[in-house]
């Protein structure tokens, strides 16, 4: 049975193909054990390896998943970095297939520590601000974080922690 495509990567999806597949099955397993909001990021990003005119093996995927998730231990700084990498991408065009982690691992390296905290608390940060704590060391970045939390708590935007 074809469900059709898949909204985020274009693969095709077939229960048949799912469920008689091991790396299928696994990835899968892997997917719905994460976060809602990492496993749906780790899915965009693992669109960006689909060749142009197939679809991504599962054994690829699944393989590619793991090595994604093995960077990095917080779910919301890599769910963070998988979401930036997997725009950045897609707006410069024409860039899919991604051929490494290379992109992946320069924004996480980048990525404040408490990426988490920060989508709860500034939800709508200006893409300059973005951007500039992306280039920012992380000693520098985690001060500031830590000094704009002691602002926003003063300022009562913050609840208990
Ligand atoms: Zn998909």
């Amino acid at each position: 049975m074809m469900l059709g495509r898949c909204p985020v990567c274009h693969s095709h999806l077939s229960l048949e193909a799912i469920v008689q597949d091991d790396a299928a099955r696994e990835l899968l397993g892997v997917l719905s054990a994460l976060d809602a909001t990492l496993s749906r990021a780790l899915v965009g990003y693992l669109g960006l390896w689909r060749p142009a005119k197939q679809d991504l093996r599962w054994d690829r995927a699944l393989r590619l998943a793991r090595e994604a998730l093995a960077l990095s231990d917080d779910a919301a700084r890599l769910a963070l970095a998988l979401s930036e990498t997997t725009e950045a991408i897609r707006a410069k065009g024409g860039a899919t297939p991604i051929k490494s982690h290379g992109y992946l691992k320069r924004v996480l390296e980048g990525a404040p520590q408490a990426a988490g905290a920060v989508m709860v608390a500034q939800p709508a940060p200006h893409a300059s601000q973005r951007v500039d704590r992306i280039k920012a060391p992380s000693a520098t970045v985690d001060g500031v974080m830590r000094l704009e939390a002691l602002k926003r708590r003063a300022r009562g935007e913050v609840g208990h922690e």
